[in-house]
């Protein structure tokens, strides 16, 4: 009865929801649809570039700690780089182009594909952790712990 007059999730709800980890499959499929991997519910981005601080459905904070979203930077150098190095071998072996062309086009590439790829690498560096290390943890439960109790 009692709980029917909670406003919302209470820390120990948010805690039994994600404290189990969930399969990679789902956490992918929600990052490449740039959602929370948590939940699913709500987007991770406001803008290209620009995030929400935690999930505006379950709560689950996007940017854990100082320097996390860093790892996000291997997803989306690996895919790039994979990728200009597909596009070299294919041009090379297909020899259409000249030298100065296949430059020209793959530097390009090189460029502006990163920025298209940001959000889903974020996405899914932040899914990745969700397997690892699914939010909460301990440490972070017991910041918004002390957090809650600040509160008036
Ligand atoms: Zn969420």
């Amino acid at each position: 009865m009692s709980s029917n007059l909670q406003p919302g999730p209470t820390i120990d709800d948010r805690h039994s929801v994600h404290e189990a980890s969930q399969p990679i499959g789902r956490l992918q499929q929600r990052a490449l649809r740039l959602k929370c991997p948590a939940c699913g519910r709500a987007p991770i981005f406001r803008g290209w570039f620009a995030m929400y601080d935690a999930c505006q459905a379950c709560g689950r904070r996007f940017n854990r700690d100082a320097g996390y979203l860093l790892g996000s930077i291997y997803f989306n150098y690996g895919v790039t780089a994979l990728l200009v190095t597909i596009m070299y071998f294919a041009m090379f072996f297909g020899d259409v182009l000249t030298d100065m062309q296949r430059l020209i086009i793959l530097t390009t590439f090189g460029i502006l594909f990163p920025m298209w790829f940001f959000r889903y690498a974020r996405a899914l560096w932040i899914a990745f952790d969700e397997h690892w290390d699914p939010w909460p943890n301990e440490s972070e439960l017991r910041q918004m712990q002390r957090e809650t109790q600040h509160t008036p």
